[in-house]
């Protein structure tokens, strides 16, 4: 597996050699960085996790799972959406007013609740709400218009050997976006992580992660009926996409929810170890659950099953992880 500098000289060589006689090239890109479009809701700075380095993260929106502790429920939908905080909502109703749909509905004690079913996601009561309390999640944008976002962070890049990461969501149901912004990427010099949970179909995940340099690959569960109930592809697509991966020689992280009263038990920890042994994964991170996506849920008008569920200990997942370390594997934890 070569090295972070390594891999950055290759970018860097692999540029200058497919830039030779540039112009029409230039040309070229820049339009396919104009056309190419994603639906996108949101980029973050300055992660630390999601790769190596510092990296900032694009959130493509639409997702083939539907996780009960997703802490991104905003994501799972492909399509833009409408979020109301009611802690916030003062009761002012400019939302009302301003709503051509008449889904602001104002309650008998003068707040106000969203009807969803009827949004027609306009934005107009977002940018008329004056406390904060309305979010639009997702807006389409051009390769050129998120790299050029992603590209003020390249001296960080530089310095700690960090990139971008496509995330989601499932990035791969946007496969051409993201082969788009993979490359857009390369072509400025900067490294790409893909996070996946890697149940779509090969043609998709392949088409994002080819020239990715890193892939972050979910394994949510090791037991097929527990998938089932989280998504309509199979575990075995999952793994078979990862062993495929694997012999495509990417560079790859498993990462591991760790969900209780799903899957926070020993034996799902050797399963985990026998999963990323049969590939030749050395990589593993354990995600822990936590609430922090919790408040998203109403916003959105989604119905959140695990409000009562307790954070994992840490001593717990200390434990784990040292049960993978003790056979060979680099284990982070929360990525
Ligand atoms: S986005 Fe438009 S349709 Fe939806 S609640 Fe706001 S104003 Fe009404
Ligand atoms: S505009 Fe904002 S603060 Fe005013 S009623 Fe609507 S959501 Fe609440
Ligand atoms: S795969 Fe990720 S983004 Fe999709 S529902 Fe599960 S946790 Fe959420």
């Amino acid at each position: 597996m070569p090295g972070r500098k390594a891999l950055r000289a290759d970018i860097i060589a692999g540029m200058e050699h497919n830039m030779e006689g540039q112009g029409m090239f230039n040309y070229r890109f820049d339009e396919i960085e104009k056309q190419t479009t994603g639906i996108i809701f949101n980029i973050e700075h300055f992660h630390v996790h999601d790769g190596e380095g510092i990296r900032t993260n694009v959130f493509l929106k639409g997702c083939s799972l539907h996780c009960p502790w997703c802490c991104n429920p905003e994501s799972i939908c492909p399509a833009p959406q409408i979020a109301q905080y009611q802690k916030l909502c003062t009761g002012c109703g400019k939302c009302a007013e301003a709503c051509p749909e008449r889904c602001c509905i104002r309650k008998e004690d003068g707040y106000v609740i969203t009807d969803f079913s009827k949004c027609s996601v306009c934005g107009k009561c977002v940018s008329v709400c004056p406390a904060g309390a309305r979010e639009l999640f997702g807006k389409r944008m051009s390769v050129s218009e998120v790299i050029a976002e992603v590209e003020k962070d390249s001296a960080y890049f530089l310095n700690s050997d960090g990139g971008l990461t496509l995330s989601g969501g499932e990035a791969c149901l946007q496969p051409e976006f993201a082969r788009e912004l993979i490359r857009a990427a390369h072509r400025r010099y900067i490294p790409a992580a893909l996070e996946t949970a890697g149940a779509v179909e090969w043609e998709r995940l392949w088409k994002a992660a080819e020239e990715a340099d890193e892939i972050l690959m979910d394994l949510k569960t090791t037991v097929s009926m527990q998938f089932e109930k989280i998504g309509r592809f199979s575990l075995e697509t999952v793994t078979t996409n990862l062993r495929m991966l694997a012999e495509a020689g990417k560079n790859i992280t498993l990462r591991c929810p760790i969900i209780p009263d799903f899957n926070d038990h020993e034996g799902h920890i050797q399963k985990i170890a026998e999963t990323a042994g049969n590939v030749g994964v050395k990589k593993i991170d354990l995600l822990p659950f936590h609430q922090l996506g919790r408040h998203k849920y109403a916003a959105i008008g989604r119905n959140y099953r695990m409000a009562d569920y307790p954070e994992i200990k840490d001593t717990d997942v200390k434990k784990m992880a040292e049960t993978l370390r003790k056979q060979g594997f680099q284990v982070s934890i929360g990525g």
